[in-house]
C-alpha cells in the first residue's frame, strides 16, 4: 500500500510536470498504456495470494482512476494554456493604421480622350466611333487620296489584304458619318491608329481624336476660334498663344497647321520645342469640297471644316511625360501617378 501511495505521489508531480500535451501523452502511455505500469500491477494480481487479491485490486484500481483523472485535469489545464498562448499571440493591435487598398486609376491616354470629349460634347458634339480594320476606299479615296498619290506614302500603312488596311487615322469614321446622315453635322472621332513606324517619337499604334462640323454657313474664322477655345480650355491656360501655318492635307482646302506656344518654355525656346518657342499640336483645315462630292454632301450648300490630333502628344504635353512607350509599358510605377 505504501508503495503505491508513494508511486501515485510521484505521478502526481510527473504529471503536473508535463508541460505540453505530447508529453503527458507520454505519461499516460507509460502509467496506464498496455504495457504500462498500472497495468502490468493489474496482471501482477493473479500472483497474489487468494485472500488479499480483491483487496488489492481495489486498490489498483483505485490507483487506476486517480491517475486518469489527474491526467484530464492537467490535459484541460494544458488547452486553456494554450489558448491563452494563441490569444496573446494573435492579439491584433487595433491602434496600428491600417493598410490602404490602392484603387485603379483611369490610363492617361483614356483621361486625355474624355477631357477632349468633355470639351466637344459641351459644344453640341456627338462622339462616333468606327472600325479599326478599314477599306482602301474608306482610309483613303474617299479622303481624296487616290491610288499612287503621294499622301499615301505620308501614311506608312498596315495592309491586311489589297483592299483593306489598319486605318491610318480615325478620318475614316467621319466618312461614314457624312455618308449616313444629313448635316448639320458635328462630330468628333477618338480611336486607335496604325502606321508603320516605331522609334522613339513613333509607336505603331497610337490614337487620334478628329472632329468635323458641316453647316450651311462655316469658315475658317470658327475653326481657328473653336481650336484655341479647345486648346487654351485643354491646357487651362487663358492666355495661351496659338497659330496657324498653312499646310497641306489631301482633305482640307485650305489646311493648316496649328502651333501653342511652347508649354515647357513658354516661347524661350527649350529642348522640347526643338529652340524655337513653339510645339505643333494638330493639323486642320476647311473640308475639301472633293471629299464633299465623294460623300453625297452638296457641295454648294454645305461647308464644314475638320481637325485632328494624336492624344499622345497633347497627353505628354499636358503631363509632362517625356517618353511616349511610357504610355504603352504599363508600368505601374509611372501609372499610380495618375490615379
Ligand atoms: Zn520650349
Amino acid at each position: 500500500m505504501e508503495e503505491l501511495n508513494h508511486f501515485l505521489e510521484n505521478s502526481r508531480e510527473e504529471i503536473q510536470k508535463a508541460n505540453d500535451l505530447r508529453a503527458l501523452d507520454s505519461l499516460r502511455v507509460l502509467y496506464l498504456g498496455k504495457k504500462g505500469e498500472v497495468t502490468q500491477l493489474l496482471k501482477k494480481l493473479s500472483e497474489i495470494p487468494e485472500n488479499q487479491r480483491a483487496a488489492e485490486g481495489k486498490r489498483v484500481n483505485l490507483l487506476k482512476n486517480e491517475l486518469k483523472k489527474l491526467i484530464e485535469a492537467r490535459k484541460k489545464e494544458l488547452h486553456e494554456l494554450e489558448i491563452e498562448e494563441r490569444l496573446v499571440e494573435e492579439k491584433i493591435d487595433v491602434t496600428l493604421p491600417g493598410r490602404r487598398s490602392g484603387s485603379g486609376g483611369l490610363h492617361p491616354i483614356t483621361r486625355t480622350i474624355e477631357r477632349m470629349e468633355d470639351f466637344f460634347v459641351s459644344l453640341g458634339f456627338e462622339v462616333v466611333e468606327g472600325p479599326e480594320i478599314e477599306d482602301d476606299y474608306h482610309n483613303f479615296g474617299a479622303l481624296n487620296i487616290p491610288e499612287h498619290h503621294p499622301a499615301r506614302a505620308m501614311h506608312d500603312t498596315f495592309y491586311i489584304n489589297s483592299s483593306s488596311v489598319l486605318r491610318t487615322h480615325t478620318s475614316p469614321v467621319q466618312v461614314r458619318v457624312m455618308e449616313n446622315r444629313k448635316p448639320p453635322l458635328r462630330v468628333i472621332c477618338p480611336g486607335r491608329v496604325y502606321r508603320c513606324d516605331s522609334d522613339l517619337t513613333h509607336s505603331p499604334m497610337f490614337h487620334q481624336v478628329e472632329g468635323l462640323f458641316i453647316d450651311q454657313r462655316c469658315s475658317l474664322g470658327q475653326l481657328k476660334g473653336l481650336i484655341q477655345d479647345f486648346l487654351q480650355s485643354f491646357f487651362e491656360k487663358e492666355d495661351l498663344s496659338v497659330r496657324f501655318r498653312p499646310s497641306y492635307f489631301p482633305f482640307t482646302e485650305p489646311s493648316a497647321e496649328v502651333d501653342i506656344q511652347c508649354v515647357k518654355c513658354s516661347g524661350e525656346g527649350c529642348r522640347i520645342c526643338s529652340r524655337t518657342g513653339w510645339l505643333e499640336v494638330m493639323g486642320c483645315g476647311m473640308v475639301n469640297p472633293k471629299v464633299f462630292d465623294n460623300c453625297g454632301i452638296d457641295r454648294n450648300r454645305f461647308s464644314g471644316f475638320a481637325f485632328g490630333m494624336g492624344v499622345e502628344r497633347l497627353a505628354m504635353l499636358r503631363y509632362g511625360i517625356n517618353d511616349l512607350r511610357l504610355n504603352f509599358d504599363n508600368d505601374l510605377r509611372f501609372l499610380s501617378q495618375f490615379s
